[in-house]
């Protein structure tokens, strides 16, 4: 999926600096590992910082200046004081290795959950203001966060959620909101902290089967030079730090977004009953394919309560009729889990719609304001013409589209279903397929034949 760019300055500035200090983080666990194989220090953080391949250069340093007024956190330095790889090729022992990673879990979590917590609650207010800024006809896109953090906060932006609670006014829909959000950006920090513990581990058990000198695996951890091919190895520094990216760009869109329709929530609730109260929200932004696409499509805001299942966003299901749209949006409404290719559609229009995504939901009154396609921008009427949205087709699956469904023979030894292809292949390359597919997504997924359960859908199709 392409990286798309935010061009609202105070949150893209927030994103890169939850980027880059998390970049910094997991720099610095790299590093320490390589001096603990025996590295030279400057050699190490050289290492990390230059992609022999692209020669990139890591700007974390520069971003912790530019940002000195609104952050204070700090990255200590990550020394392990036992040895991880021992010279005569015997491998840790559990309790070692237990020992070891502990000692990362302590600095991964010390350092990422307050920036979490932190980045959470920025991102939330960031959100609350930009409502404000739009309801009163602000030019806001070129506000720095530093701007915003000395004139609406006083130079003491909230940084933590229970600092956010005692200081300023959250109604209960808000609080929800919030607390829904923190906890999922916690569960990430969590999961990220186990992976970088295993792919620590892979890399040096793979360095002591091949024989590797500990200084050889230490250059190994960074990046990975595979000749000729387009395959970056999920364990490597870089690999962690562009899953990192990842996450951390979808979570905060996912938070400010909430943030923009936590506002609304209460009305949104006084809206079943009174139907006059409804508050829309157009699509808008992105830069995709599929959000240019959807950029003008019009949704309702609905209170999290009547929503009985996230899979299905239709107006009616929740027994609102609606004349202007039948697409519903709620907090925390989302794509998770939902496929978009060229087979299967299945992406509902809310934001962050996808991985990466920058689009942002625009209030809109519909009596005084239309969506201008031309500038993508919620714009007062001029003249008393009325506003006609654009419809999205959420129609009950088809007879046909059931039967493609199915699991099908579509020749060359693949199979088709539920839209996905899938290729069944031997056990031996099923690790690297996998990365490949991971990487592209396009590919057949594939299916590892010795996995007899897997492969029943090569039994079954048709
Ligand atoms: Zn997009």
């Amino acid at each position: 999926m392409e990286k798309e760019k935010y061009d609202i300055k105070y949150i893209s500035e927030l994103q890169e600096y939850w980027n880059d200090y998390n970049y910094a983080l997991i720099n610095e666990i790299y590093v320490g590992v390589a001096i603990n194989l025996g590295m030279d220090p400057k050699d190490a953080y050289n290492l990390a910082k230059v992609n022999p391949n692209q020669l990139q250069k890591s700007f974390f340093k520069n971003t912790f200046n530019k940002f000195k007024n609104v952050f204070n956190h700090k990255v200590k330095k990550f020394r392990y004081d036992r040895p991880i790889f021992k010279g005569d090729g015997t491998p840790l022992t559990l309790n070692q290795w237990e020992r070891f990673n502990k000692y990362i879990s302590d600095f991964w979590t010390t350092h990422a959950n307050p920036v979490a917590e932190d980045m959470t609650i920025k991102a939330h207010e960031l959100g609350k203001q930009t409502t404000r800024f739009r309801q009163e006809k602000k030019d806001y896109d070129k506000m720095s966060l530093e701007h915003i953090n000395e004139k609406q906060y006083k130079g003491d932006m909230p940084s933590g959620l229970i600092q956010a609670y005692s200081e300023y006014d959250f109604d209960n829909a808000e609080k929800k909101a919030l607390n829904n959000q923190y906890s999922n950006v916690a569960m990430y920090v969590n999961q990220t902290d186990s992976t970088i513990q295993d792919a620590i581990r892979q890399q040096i058990i793979t360095g002591i089967d091949n024989n590797k000198s500990p200084v050889e695996v230490a250059s190994d951890l960074f990046w990975n030079v595979e000749k000729n091919e387009n395959f970056v190895n999920k364990y490597t520094a870089q690999a962690m730090r562009r899953d990192w990216n990842r996450i951390s760009s979808t979570e905060m869109a996912s938070i400010y977004e909430a943030g923009i329709l936590a506002p609304y929530e209460s009305q949104a609730m006084e809206s079943i009953k009174d139907p006059t109260k409804a508050q829309y929200f157009v699509f808008t932004g992105g830069s995709c394919q599929w959000c240019q696409a959807h950029q003008g499509s019009l949704t309702r805001l609905v209170p999290m309560d009547v929503v009985t299942s996230t899979a299905n966003d239709s107006l009616k299901s929740m027994g609102i009729k609606d004349e202007h749209t039948d697409t519903a949006l709620w907090i925390g409404k989302n794509n998770v889990g939902y496929k978009e290719n060229k087979s299967v559609q299945e992406w509902r229009v809310t934001t962050p719609a996808h991985v990466h995504n920058v689009a942002t939901m625009q209030p809109i009154d519909l009596d005084k304001e239309y969506y201008n396609d031309k500038t993508d921008k919620v714009e007062r009427k001029l003249k008393k013409d009325k506003f006609i949205p654009t419809q999205v087709d959420y129609s009950q699956k088809s007879k046909e589209e059931k039967e493609w469904r199915e699991p099908t023979n579509i020749g060359g030894g693949l199979v088709r279903k539920d839209g996905n292809i899938y290729e069944a292949v031997d056990s031996s390359i099923y690790n690297k397929k996998m990365d490949e597919w991971r990487e592209n997504p396009s590919l057949p997924i594939p299916v590892n034949s010795a996995n007899k359960n897997d492969m029943l859908i090569f039994k079954d199709a048709k």
